[in-house]
C-alpha cells in the first residue's frame, strides 16, 4: 500500500484553545456589532481570519531571536536579511519595514501621485488604499476566469494582456508608475500567476518603458504553483523558479507576515540604485533608519530564517495539501467555493451560498457571522463591506463575487480542525434556504471600512 501524506514537521510547543457555547457566541457578536474585527482572540475556536503574522515559527526561528543584533546602525541581522534577500530574489537594494502596508506607504511616496494610472491583478485592499489615498487610481486587469468561480484554471491570478494594453494605450505613459502583480493574487482568491504570463507582462511593460513591481506576500506558494502546474517547471526547485520569477521584476514589496512565516516584518527590494535611494529618505521619515525600518535585529534574524524555510518545498506541500484538506471536504459536501483551491485559503462563493439575502444587505458578512455563531470559527468577508464606496460618487461599490475567505495560518492547525471547520460550514447550507435577511451599517470608517465597521441586523 502506499503510504499516505504526512506534515514535513512535528510539533515541540502547542498553545490551549476556548471552547465556547452558542449562546455565548450570539451575545458576543452582538456586542462585537457583527464584526468579526472586533472579537477577542478568547472569543474564538478556530481562528481563520487571516494567514497574515499568525503562523507558528519554527526551533530554528526561535533560535535565531536570541542571535538577533539590536545595533541601531549596521546590525549582522540586517546583512543576514539583506543575504538572503539577494540570494532569494536577486535585488541587490533593499529597505526592511515594519510590515507590508509599510513598504507600500514607503515607496508610494516616491512613485505615485495624484492623478496617476496602477493598473495590476487585483490589488490587495492596502496596496489600494495606499493608491487611492494619493488621489491615484488602481485598475484591475485579471483575468476574467478569476471572476466565475467554477472555471477550472490553474493560474487564475494571470493579468489579461489586453485589458492592461488598452489601459497603457488610453493613459499617457508617464502618469502609470508602474504595475503591480500580487503573488498570489489574494483578493481573486488565493490564486497563482504563471511565470509566461510574468514574462508576457514584463516585456509589454519594457516596450513602453513602465516599472513592474511584484506585490510579493505569497511569492512561495506562487512558486510551488507555477512547479506542480506549469508545463517545463515540474524539475526545478522552489528557489531556482522564485530566483526566474523576479528577473521579470523591477522591485517588489512584501509583507513577510505571509511567506516569511513570522509575527512582523516587511520590506521593498530594488534594482534600481536611484529609487532606493529616494525611498530610503521616507523610510528613515515613517519606518526608521535603513538597516532596521521598523523591525528589531531579532525579527529579521526570524525572518530571514523564515523566508528560507518559506521556500522549502516539503513545508510547502505540507501546506497547500492542508488548504485542499478542507477545499475538497467543503465540495465533498457540495458547497460552492471558488475552483481551483488556492494556495493561503478557501473562498466561499456566497453569491451561490446564500442566494437569498441580497448582497446590498452585506451577503458574505452573513455567511462569516453564520460560521462564527454555528462553530467559533473567524472567516472574514470579502465582499461589498471590503470593496469600500467609490472615492468620487462615494456610492458603494458591488464586487463582482461575495467571497468568504478561510485563510489557513502556517503550521498552526491540524486537520481535525479542518473537520469542525467542514462541518459547520456543511450545518448552515444545509439551512441555507432560511437564511433570507442580511445587515446594514451603522457606522462606518471613510477608508478601509471592513476594520472598524458597526452592522445590524436587518428588521
Ligand atoms: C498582507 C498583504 C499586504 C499588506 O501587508 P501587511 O503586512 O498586512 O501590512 C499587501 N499585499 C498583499 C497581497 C497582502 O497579502
Amino acid at each position: 500500500m502506499k503510504l499516505p501524506f504526512a506534515e514535513s514537521y512535528k510539533i515541540k510547543m502547542v498553545e490551549a484553545l476556548r471552547r465556547s457555547t452558542r449562546e455565548e457566541r450570539v451575545k458576543w457578536i452582538e456586542e462585537a456589532k457583527f464584526n468579526v474585527f472586533n472579537l477577542k482572540s478568547e472569543q474564538i475556536f478556530i481562528d481563520l481570519l487571516t494567514d497574515s503574522g499568525t503562523g507558528a515559527m519554527s526551533d530554528k526561528q526561535w533560535s535565531e531571536l536570541m542571535l538577533g543584533d539590536e545595533s541601531y546602525a549596521g546590525a549582522s541581522s540586517f546583512y543576514k536579511m539583506k543575504n538572503a534577500i539577494k540570494n532569494i530574489f536577486g535585488f541587490d537594494y533593499f529597505l526592511p519595514t515594519h510590515q507590508g502596508r509599510a513598504a507600500e506607504n514607503v515607496l508610494f511616496s516616491v512613485l505615485v501621485k495624484e492623478g496617476d494610472i496602477v493598473p495590476g491583478n487585483a490589488h490587495f485592499d492596502t496596496t489600494k488604499g495606499h493608491i487611492e489615498f494619493r488621489k491615484a487610481t488602481a485598475i484591475d486587469c485579471t483575468i476574467d476566469e478569476a471572476y466565475n468561480t467554477t472555471i477550472q484554471h490553474p493560474f487564475k491570478g494571470n493579468v489579461d494582456l489586453g485589458k492592461l494594453e488598452h489601459v497603457i494605450k488610453n493613459n499617457p505613459v508617464e502618469k502609470i508608475p508602474m504595475i503591480i502583480i500580487t503573488l498570489t493574487c489574494n483578493s481573486s482568491g488565493g490564486q497563482p500567476v504563471s511565470l509566461e504570463n510574468m514574462k508576457q507582462v514584463y516585456s509589454m511593460a519594457k516596450k513602453y518603458g513602465i516599472r513592474v513591481l511584484f506585490d510579493s506576500a505569497r511569492f512561495a506558494e506562487n512558486a510551488y504553483f507555477i512547479k506542480t502546474r506549469e508545463k517545463g517547471y515540474e524539475n526545478k526547485t522552489i528557489r531556482e523558479i522564485v530566483k526566474e520569477m523576479y528577473l521579470y521584476a523591477d522591485g517588489a514589496t512584501m509583507s513577510c507576515k505571509k511567506d516569511a512565516i513570522v509575527n512582523m516584518g516587511g520590506f521593498i527590494g530594488f534594482k534600481d540604485k536611484e529609487l532606493y535611494k529616494q525611498s530610503s529618505m521616507y523610510n528613515i521619515m515613517f519606518e526608521g533608519f535603513v538597516t532596521y525600518g521598523g523591525m528589531s535585529g531579532r525579527d529579521m534574524n526570524a525572518l530571514t530564517q523564515g523566508l528560507y524555510e518559506g521556500t522549502d518545498f516539503d513545508y510547502l506541500e505540507t501546506r497547500i495539501k492542508q488548504v485542499e484538506y478542507l477545499g475538497n471536504k467543503l465540495i465533498n459536501f457540495g458547497i460552492p467555493i471558488q475552483h481551483p483551491i488556492g494556495g493561503h485559503a478557501i473562498f466561499v462563493d456566497v453569491m451561490r451560498f446564500l442566494p437569498h439575502v441580497p448582497q446590498e444587505q452585506f451577503q458574505a458578512q452573513v455567511l462569516v457571522v453564520e460560521l462564527y455563531i454555528e462553530s467559533g470559527v473567524r472567516g472574514v468577508e470579502i465582499g461589498t463591506l471590503m470593496a469600500d464606496r467609490d472615492p468620487v460618487t462615494r456610492e458603494n461599490r458591488y464586487p463582482e463575487l461575495e467571497l468568504m475567505r478561510l485563510a489557513l495560518p502556517r503550521r498552526v492547525y491540524t486537520n481535525n480542525h479542518m473537520d469542525v471547520v467542514a462541518t459547520a460550514l456543511k450545518n448552515i447550507y444545509d439551512r441555507r434556504e432560511t437564511i433570507t435577511k442580511g445587515l446594514q451599517i451603522v457606522n462606518e470608517a471613510p477608508i478601509l471600512r471592513h476594520f472598524t465597521v458597526e452592522l445590524e441586523r436587518v428588521k
